[in-house]
């Protein structure tokens, strides 16, 4: 299948004074061209920093150990090594103002506040599609306009203070989208936003993402979201992706414990705050910690004294499906074979 970014078994860990927190444990993925994939999981689960090492934006100390990030702007082109290039080559700079957008929960973290709403779009345009100033201002006021903005010219001309949080949202989504991009990674990009306000964003998002064709990696925590954006799923826990599947095998036949009980805390209609796991016994382990075996162990309640707790679960797919794969000893053909020969004791 044709995809946009696959990420190979990516490492990456932050030196810290403290310790060092392995953040990715091997993360294996791909982005599917013109679709939209999940990453979910709890915070802390390695969602943002899987997105910011595909645009090579990972904050020091952070270090990438090991790994690939394959992108294909074109479904015939050679892939490039995203982490071949040089942070701040122009290679990478290109694909980040060009190919690959990123959006967060806090908009300010894109927009600029010392530039009115359409200057910033315009830039977007002049920089990659023409050098036009009267053409490049039709089409900023044409995509706020796309993105539901009610007044489009007015919105044009103000600052990002002088806009709703919905609004500035809504702009952030169109400077993203100004520059047509290839891929938008999303992170929780409604998370701080009311339900209605959320389920408005949400449902353009997609209608966008179906008229220009873009791919989108949708980060975020909550599974209602997941069930009306995504097209396939990829759950992550402790830097680990541990179950993947086109999002209906997701929500009609989860295999992996941890997906099971992400799916209890789904939020009821109308109820924005996610209720917490207490399905599942204990929290997140500590960053610093290293846990043996299968990461969830600790807090599973199918654990397996004696395997969950010394074998890592190797990437299995489920029934002969090699779309929905899952890493857990529950699932015949789980367990990693050594590398190294070994004798086992008993
Ligand atoms: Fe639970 Fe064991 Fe499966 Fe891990 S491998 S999720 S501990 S049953
Ligand atoms: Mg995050």
């Amino acid at each position: 299948a044709d995809y946009v970014v696959e990420v190979k078994d990516l490492y990456l860990n932050f030196y810290t004074q403290v310790g060092v927190v392995r953040a990715l444990n091997g993360v294996s993925f791909s982005i599917p061209r013109g679709k939209v994939l999940g990453i979910v999981g709890e915070s802390g689960c390695g969602k943002s920093q899987t997105g910011l090492s595909i645009l090579q934006l990972v904050p020091p100390p952070g270090r990438i150990e090991k790994g690939q990030i394959l992108f294909k702007r074109n479904p015939d082109d050679e892939p490039i090594d995203i982490l071949k290039l040089g942070r701040n080559s122009d290679e990478m700079r290109n694909i980040r103002g060009d190919d690959i957008s990123m959006i967060f929960q806090e908009p300010m973290t894109s927009l600029n506040p010392v530039y009115t709403i359409g200057d910033q779009i315009m830039e977007a345009i002049l920089l990659h599609q023409t050098p036009d100033k009267k053409e490049a201002r039709r089409r900023a006021v044409d995509i706020l306009r796309r993105v539901g903005m009610p007044n489009p010219e007015r919105i044009a001309d103000s600052y990002p203070h002088e806009l709703s949080g919905g609004m500035r949202q809504r702009a952030m989504i169109a400077l993203a989208l100004s520059c047509t991009p290839v891929l938008l990674i999303a992170d929780e990009p409604t998370t701080a936003l009311d339900v209605t306000t959320e389920a408005v964003i949400l449902d353009l998002m997609r209608e966008l993402q179906a008229e220009i064709g873009t791919s989108i990696m949708f980060v975020t925590h909550n599974m209602g979201v997941v069930a009306q954006m995504c097209d396939e799923v990829a759950v992550m826990y402790l830097g680990r992706v541990v179950e993947r599947a086109p999002v209906d095998d997701i929500f009609y036949n989860p295999k992996h414990p941890y997906t099971i009980a992400l799916l209890r805390s789904i939020p009821r209609i109308g109820q924005k705050k996610r209720k917490r796991l207490e399905v599942i016994k204990g929290s997140v382990p500590d960053p610093y910690s290293t846990v043996t075996g299968c990461p969830f162990h600790p807090r599973c309640p199918n654990f397996m004294p004696g395997l969950c707790d010394k074998v890592l679960p190797a990437e299995t797919p489920v029934n002969g499906d090699t779309k929905h794969t899952v890493r857990c000893h529950l699932y015949p053909g789980s367990v990693e074979v050594p590398s190294q020969a070994s004798t086992h004791g008993g």
